[in-house]
């Protein structure tokens, strides 16, 4: 018996990062989890890797972009006929969009991380809700950023979407903790993440290495976290072992959102 045994997870943006870390917590952990994601290849990568790791754990696939409120029923549904019903909630998937001056931010991709971080979180969290009030409950785990607390030079949509998620996030926790839903946002620093690798070479296209070591410099304990750290993060907050953290935005970044 494990701590998350009987219980199912739902996962967004699972094939990689952070998203792949927690379901690999979760699975070692005992959950049944429904990973969901839009690449569908990295998903069935993913899923495969897991499913080698911890054989008898329940995995759901679903290939759905969360932009797409159609596509987020669909996951939610596909989950309540696999599993019957929705513990835990990581609302993950999102992108960082290019980075450029507020000014000269292309609108089109300011609008893409806009459907993706800000709508995309609202779908899914007004889909599962409902299911977990069935249930009498929930954890919901929803993913800012540093970004969501304070400003990062050249991401603006990045910021102003994960202000908003962290936002949402207390709104959430306002209107159904009284059913017995949990919910919080996290705020994580530079993971090392394809992500944040991507970003890196946007900054030093020419020596990525030398961004990540500038970057990491400048943290209060020298290093970038890992997604291992922010999993470890993420199963408290959905276990039954967080019973009254709520509305809470979590900075898990090394102290960095400190820094004056
Ligand atoms: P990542 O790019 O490494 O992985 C993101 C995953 O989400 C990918 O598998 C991608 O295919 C999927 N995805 C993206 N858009 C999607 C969509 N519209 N529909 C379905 N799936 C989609 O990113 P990551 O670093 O793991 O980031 C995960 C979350 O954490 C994001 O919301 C990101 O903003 C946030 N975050 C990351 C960091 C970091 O340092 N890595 C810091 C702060 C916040």
């Amino acid at each position: 018996m494990s701590d998350f045994t009987n219980k199912t997870v739902i996962i967004t943006g699972a094939a990689m990062g952070l998203g792949l870390a927690a379901a690999e917590e979760l699975a070692s952990r005992g959950a049944n989890l429904a990973l969901v994601d839009y690449n569908q290849d990295a998903l069935n990568k993913a899923k495969d890797e897991l499913s080698g790791k911890y054989p008898d754990a329940k995995f759901l696939t679903v290939m759905a972009d969360v932009s797409n409120e159609e596509a987020v029923k669909g996951y939610v549904n596909a989950t309540v006929k696999e599993f019957g019903k929705i513990d835990g909630f990581y609302n993950n998937a999102g992108i960082e969009g290019k980075q450029a001056p507020l000014t000269e931010y292309d609108v089109n991709v300011f609008k893409k991380v806009v459907d993706i971080n800000l709508m995309g979180v609202y779908y899914g969290l007004r889909y599962v809700i409902p299911v977990m009030q069935k249930n009498g409950g929930g954890r919901i785990v929803n993913v800012a950023s540093v970004g969501g607390i304070r400003g990062v030079m050249n991401q603006t949509p990045y910021v102003a979407t994960k202000h908003a998620v962290a936002g949402m996030s207390k709104n959430a926790a306002l209107e159904y903790g009284r059913y017995g839903i949990l919910t919080n946002a996290i705020a994580p620093g530079a993971i090392k993440t394809p992500m944040v690798a991507e970003a890196f070479r946007e900054v030093n296209p020419d020596n990525p290495q030398a961004a990540e070591d500038e970057y990491a410099s400048r943290n209060p304990t020298k290093k970038l976290g890992k997604s291992s750290d922010v999993a470890s993060l993420v199963a408290f907050l959905l276990s039954d072992q967080n019973g009254y953290i709520s509305g809470q935005v979590i900075a898990i970044d090394g102290g960095e959102s400190n820094i004056y």
